[in-house]
């Protein structure tokens, strides 16, 4: 009874999910202390005291009728907080309560803004590797997705892009800071990468949207921060509170568009559309309310930048190569065995350590870890990182 679409992607079920499986029959047999776990890209740094703090306020002083629906857009305050978050992170960009969208999570903004613009078969350029779930997204909108590899360093490979293109190309996802491989495309890389799209439209006659996946955006470490909105045009910013404020859980994002845009009006009225009626709205009304009332939606990452630095050095120490991580919490090392689900099989089986193949996203040869862990799990992983890499040189 079960669609075909459906079927074929349950039967190549996802390899993060097969990891999650793999932790917890191993935890059951050796104690969590002794399993490894760099599988799950689950935000480890809890949400700041401010929002408990306005939670016990609103359960002391709740509003009557405050848990009614809600306009499809989002509570105005969420909005207009998220409209001057914005312009403090990135200057006048036109952003204001009246376009930015209130979703559930990032996942949702992607797939209302992908709803919004895609006509049956439109293409939808998608880098890899890639995280997992931009595929199923684009066939939720009956796009088809095209991919383009990104380079060794997983910097964009313009001529790649290029020969992508066609004329039925309706977007690009970009993703920055970057999950899997935890790199961060610099200022003129964005301007460059707008430059190609709009030489691309004059060539082939498309109109190229950029949906820009930003859900690590405050998770950057030693580097600026690029300003996706001074460097690319007809940009769709997409973000959410999951990981900057490990409100994962709470499913609570954005879609925000510069009202100067050709077609900003359309556009909104066709997100809010979207969002009513692929059928889960907007998110909780509570976290909306919980976050307009924060004094700020900046954080401070010191904590992932800690595990960042941990992780490398653990890696490092074992012999692994990979490029540095400048944000977000993965990492994407070179697999030291060419079969790279062999290699985190070996993990798994004989070292405890659940990592995720890199054919699962998009790119063999490598395997993805997060070290979105306790400060502990990394220390107490050194000598079996050390051993797995030892094992694979026999
Ligand atoms: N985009 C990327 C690159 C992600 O890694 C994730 C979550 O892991 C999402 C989007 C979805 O995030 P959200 O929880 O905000 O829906």
């Amino acid at each position: 009874m079960i669609s075909e679409e459906i079927k074929q992607n349950l039967t190549q079920s996802s390899w993060i999910r097969k990891m999650f499986e793999e932790g917890q029959r191993l935890k059951a047999i050796h104690g969590a202390d002794n399993v490894y776990d760099f599988s799950l890209g689950n935000p480890v740094i809890d949400p700041p005291k401010e929002y408990f703090d306005a939670l016990k306020t609103y359960a002391n002083n709740p509003i009557s009728g405050g848990h009614s629906y809600i306009p499809n857009q989002g509570l105005v305050e969420a909005r207009a907080k998220v409209a001057s978050h914005l312009e403090g992170r990135y200057g006048d960009i036109g952003v204001t309560d009246q376009t930015v969208i209130m979703t559930s999570g990032a996942a949702g903004a992607l797939n209302v803004a992908l709803r919004s613009i895609l006509n049956e078969d439109d293409e939808v350029i998608i880098f890899t590797p890639f995280f997992v779930e931009y595929k199923f997204y684009v066939n939720n909108a009956k796009g088809k997705a095209v991919y383009c590899p990104l380079a060794e360093d997983f910097t964009i490979d313009l001529e790649e892009l290029a020969s992508t293109i066609t004329s039925r190309t309706k977007a690009v996802i970009l993703n920055n800071p970057h999950n899997p491989t935890g790199q961060l495309l610099p200022q003129e890389d964005l301007e460059s990468f707008n430059a190609l799209l709009r030489e691309k439209e004059a060539e082939t006659g498309a109109t190229i949207h950029v949906l820009y996946d930003d859900p690590y955006s405050q998770l950057i470490y030693d580097y600026d921060a690029p300003n996706p909105f001074a460097a690319i045009e007809r940009l769709f910013y997409v973000s959410s509170f999951s990981k900057d404020l490990g409100l994962a859980g709470e499913r609570l994002g954005y879609l925000a568009i510069d009202g100067q845009m050709d077609g900003a009006g359309d556009y909104m009225a066709a997100f809010v559309f979207a969002n009513r009626t692929l059928g889960f709205g907007n998110a909780s009304v509570t976290v909306q309310r919980m976050i307009s009332q924060l004094p700020t939606l900046t954080q401070e990452q010191a904590g992932y930048k800690e595990r960042r630095n941990a992780m490398v050095d653990v890696l490092t120490d074992a012999g692994f190569e990979f490029v540095e991580p400048k944000g977000g919490f993965f990492i994407f090392p070179k697999s030291p065995l060419v079969d790279d689900t062999a290699f985190c099989k070996l993990a798994a089986e004989k070292f405890n350590i659940l990592l995720v193949p890199g054919a699962g996203f998009g790119r063999e040869g490598h395997f993805r870890l997060s070290y979105s862990v306790s400060p502990k799990q990394i220390e107490r992983s050194r000598e079996a990182f050390k051993a797995l890499f030892e094992e694979c040189k026999i």
